[in-house]
């Protein structure tokens, strides 16, 4: 699965370890292009559609302070995270964008775990993209949360190396830890705000299937 990618130019799934071009339209495969959206696409969708459909469950169950790992999105939720981003940040048609999921659904073998519809994913990822100003403030704070605590996670580790390397009293330096929680908040902030700086990456995908689609809309 590591290896499987996602054609940006006509959403065929190809494994990348066999070709360096799509092996169906013969599009050359940009690993950086590749890397930077679905990393994008990763945060939407685990932030914006995951972890917002669990908290928005629990607080309207009246579970207002439960916090949760939950388990990282598939590639298959990544992959259509990018295909929504390609409509919100990238201009793309909603025509093309849905035939671009579909391509995706056809894919998945009976086995794969169900993925959501995707004008739900689409109504998430706008959401979370335009500043999550309609979900409920306890929903949205416990997502602001989360964000925070991913970006955590590598300055702290960081923190911890830099104390294991002090030779006395090595947990008493709670400047260092505190400086790792401010160098984390500005990471998420900066990741969060390179989403709409990131629109050129978003658009001009699917560059396969646009004739495609334009003509079934004139048939
Ligand atoms: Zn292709």
């Amino acid at each position: 699965m590591a290896h499987q990618r996602l054609c940006l130019a006509c959403a065929t799934i190809f494994d990348l370890e066999a070709v360096a071009v799509c092996p169906v339209c013969t599009s050359r495969h940009d690993e950086d292009l590749y890397h930077r959206v679905a990393d994008l696409a990763h945060d939407v969708v685990y932030h914006g559609h995951l972890y917002r459909r669990k908290y928005e469950d629990n607080i309207t169950s009246g579970d207002t302070r439960a916090r949760y790992l939950l388990v990282e999105p598939s590639d298959v939720l990544v992959w259509l995270g990018i295909t929504v981003l390609s409509g919100i940040l990238g201009g793309a048609s909603w025509d093309l964008v849905r035939a671009v999921a579909g391509r995706i659904r056809n894919s998945l073998s009976d086995t794969d775990t169900p993925t959501p519809d995707v004008d739900v994913l689409r109504n998430d990822a706008e959401e979370y993209v335009t500043g999550m100003a309609n979900i409920d403030p306890a929903v949205r704070s416990a997502i602001l949360e989360e964000i925070l605590v991913h970006a955590a996670a590598p300055r702290l580790a960081e923190a911890v190396a830099l104390l294991e390397t002090h030779d006395s009293a090595p947990v008493n330096d709670p400047e260092l830890v505190a400086d790792a929680i401010a160098m984390a908040a500005k990471d998420a902030l900066e990741k969060y705000r390179s989403l709409r700086s990131s629109k050129r990456d978003f658009e001009g995908l699917w560059s396969q299937l646009q004739d495609a689609v334009a003509k079934s809309d004139r048939g």
